[in-house]
């Protein structure tokens, strides 16, 4: 029998969950051109607005002159230049690990150390809403491998009572499609009392959290004996590309040794690198980037509150509107981008069903007239919207 790609299709179209990529013909930021169009963005990573900032921009251009443009080998080859290994030394500084691995991307660094560490005989326990490449990761390790209720150390405690072997327990730091923060202290002391160490995806925490911008580690005072695996990546709040693992020095080894993502990959552009050298001096000591985007948090969610539209419930930058079915989300997806205004539904399989969203996120670039205009857009969106059978929001 062969593949019916085109049923598969349809069946994709018929659920409203078929995707399609906008294309960008500008650099990335605040003001966007998609398709053509001009508009005003509020969907992108980019927490502080550094992905196009004409410093880190111009590490990057030096970079490529000095170490040239490709990795050209793999780190234990001969891929590990002199850039990727002081960035290493700078992560290291700023989380206050002993030590960091750089990796190609937060899927890779995910894949890679869940792997590393954990395999047959052992328990993998994930938060329920836990990043795509966790869930992966935590399947391809081999091991035991659970999910527990969002953010309920009850549901973690009798899935931790039931673990075999070595026991892992990961969660994201930010969940990405909800923007809460994971309940760390409580997952830690859970996981401490009965020896599983705890591994944490800060990827949308770096940059946003904690005063000098160290994450949810930071935001709570986590040591790396509570955190003995924290995971951050650079494409987001950092605004380059790649990722990292920080803990002991044990912990580096072992992923240099038995981290296949890592091991059998060329290394990231040296230059790279460099950029993001640039952009962790200008995350840490740039803290208007952090009260600014409190400000513009505070601000989006009064007026959203006043429209009187479903917010999560969300401290960070990432500021999702709860809308229920598929349909309508793309409805108002559609009725903002009329209006010059980019926000991208979410849908299932990525968030569960019956909860797809509007994923709102905001920037140190936006200002407060920006918001304004998004929130003058929103109140015309949903006064266009046809009324709803209640039964339909929760279809798909
Ligand atoms: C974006 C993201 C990743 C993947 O990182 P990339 O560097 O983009 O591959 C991993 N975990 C979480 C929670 C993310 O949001």
């Amino acid at each position: 029998m062969s593949f019916n790609l085109s049923s598969r299709l349809a069946e994709r179209r018929a659920a409203h969950l078929y995707r399609q990529r906008p294309l960008l013909e500008s650099p990335q930021g605040v003001r966007v051109v998609v398709d053509g169009q001009p508009l005003l963005a509020f969907c992108n990573n980019d927490y502080l607005g550094l992905a196009s900032h004409p410093a880190v921009i111009e590490a990057f251009a030096e970079g490529a002159r000095r170490w040239g443009v490709g990795g050209g080998a793999s780190h234990l080859v001969v891929g590990h230049s002199q850039p990727h290994h002081e960035l290493e030394e700078a992560l290291a500084e700023f989380t206050g690990r002993p030590r960091a691995l750089l990796m190609s991307s937060g899927y890779m660094a995910n894949l890679g150390a869940v792997t590393a560490l954990a395999g047959q005989g052992d328990t993998v326990l994930e938060d329920r809403l836990n990043h795509a490449s966790l869930l992966d990761a935590g399947l391809l390790s081999g091991a035991r491998f659970s999910r527990y209720l969002h953010n309920d150390m009850n549901s973690l405690a009798s899935r931790l009572d039931k673990s075999q072997g070595n026991t892992l327990v990961i969660t994201d730091g930010v969940f990405s499609m909800d923007g809460d923060l994971a309940e760390l202290p409580g997952v830690c002391a859970t996981a401490a009392e009965r020896g599983a160490w705890v591994m944490v995806d800060d990827a949308h925490g770096f940059g946003c959290l904690g005063n000098n911008g160290g994450g949810i580690v930071e935001h709570f005072g986590l040591s790396v004996e509570q955190v003995p695996v924290l995971i951050g990546t650079l494409g987001k709040a950092f605004g380059t590309a790649g990722a990292f693992v920080a803990g002991s020095e044990e912990l580096i080894e072992t992923l240099i040794q038995f981290a296949r993502p890592y091991i059998y990959t060329t290394s990231q552009p040296p230059a790279v690198a460099c950029a993001t050298l640039r952009s962790l001096q200008l995350l840490q000591g740039e803290h208007w980037r952090r009260e600014r985007l409190a400000q513009l948090i505070a601000q989006f969610r009064i007026g959203v509150a006043d429209i009187g539209l479903e917010l999560m419930n969300s401290p960070t930058p990432i500021q999702p509107i709860l809308v229920g079915s598929s349909e309508r989300a793309m409805a108002l997806s559609a009725a903002l981008r009329e209006q010059g205004i980019l926000v991208t539904a979410i849908r299932p399989p990525t968030v569960p069903r019956g909860t797809a969203r509007l994923r709102v996120t905001l920037s140190a670039a936006h200002t407060e007239n920006d918001v304004n205009q998004l929130l003058d857009a929103l109140k015309r969106a949903v006064a266009q919207l046809p009324v709803t059978q209640s039964s339909e929001a929760h279809d798909a």
